[in-house]
């Protein structure tokens, strides 16, 4: 297998979750969310590098945790994060060290990822180019114009929704982030800005566990979870 780094965007902040201390250090069952999606990775043998984007003022926290990993393979960064998820990763791959192949991008706020998906997209981001991990819309997708007036029901079947990791070659993901940041062209996730320079990205099946710790009725199910775990 290819060597891999992962990087998590952590510099987001609680808002939408209705919480003061930003969303990856929340703590469930006595972890916090961050250290419990980094452990996830950590299970990957071609793992080699983890880059974690987060504000100036949580890098001590940061640094505690990543000693409390202790893995002589595996080297730990911390970096700034930017005023957009883009630009915290943007900021990430200009750490990326020189013998990674594949570049895995995975939200801190998604605790449950499984080690066989992560696997998965790794197998298919070797082959393709680029991997998505995924899993069908449930609900019907609307489009709506700016007075909330829908415009447009673009068939169920075609759409997913698309989670992390997203994962690709080192070079396709860097030059996506170059030409995006140079355009000013913005993008909720990773993909989108590798399908911008015309790269192809496969998608990946997943599982619907792997939520994004968003809302406070997330933090709950991920609390069920937990508890179930334990
Ligand atoms: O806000 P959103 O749901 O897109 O956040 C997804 C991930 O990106 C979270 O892990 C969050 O911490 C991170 N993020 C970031 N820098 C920002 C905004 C979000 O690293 N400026």
């Amino acid at each position: 297998m290819e060597k891999l780094a992962v990087i998590i965007p952590a510099a987001g902040s609680g808002t939408r979750l209705g919480s003061r201390l930003p969303k990856p250090f929340i703590e469930i069952g006595g972890k916090s969310i961050l250290e419990r999606t980094i452990s996830r990775f950590l299970k990957i043998d071609c793992l080699r590098q983890v880059i974690v984007a987060t504000s100036p003022e949580y890098v001590p926290v940061l640094e505690q945790m990543f000693s409390s990993f202790s893995n002589s393979t595996i080297e730990f960064t911390v970096v700034e994060g930017g005023s957009e998820r883009q630009h915290s990763i943007f900021n990430a791959l200009k750490m990326v060290r020189r013998e990674i192949e594949l570049v895995a991008v995975h939200d801190a706020v998604r605790p449950f990822v499984s080690v066989e998906n992560i696997l998965q997209c790794i197998s298919v981001a070797e082959q393709v180019g680029g991997a998505v991990l995924g899993v069908p819309a449930k609900d019907t997708i609307k489009k709506v114009n700016s007075e909330g007036v829908i415009v447009e029901t673009p068939k169920r079947a075609q759409l997913w929704q698309a989670q992390t990791p997203q994962i690709f070659q080192k070079a396709l993901l860097g030059k996506a982030y170059d030409i995006a940041i140079k355009e000013g062209f913005f993008g909720t996730d990773d993909s989108s800005l590798v399908e911008h320079i015309g790269g192809k990205v496969k998608m990946v099946e997943g599982d619907r566990s792997n939520l994004k710790i968003t809302y406070p009725i997330d933090l709950k199910i991920a609390e069920l979870l937990i508890q179930e775990e334990q």
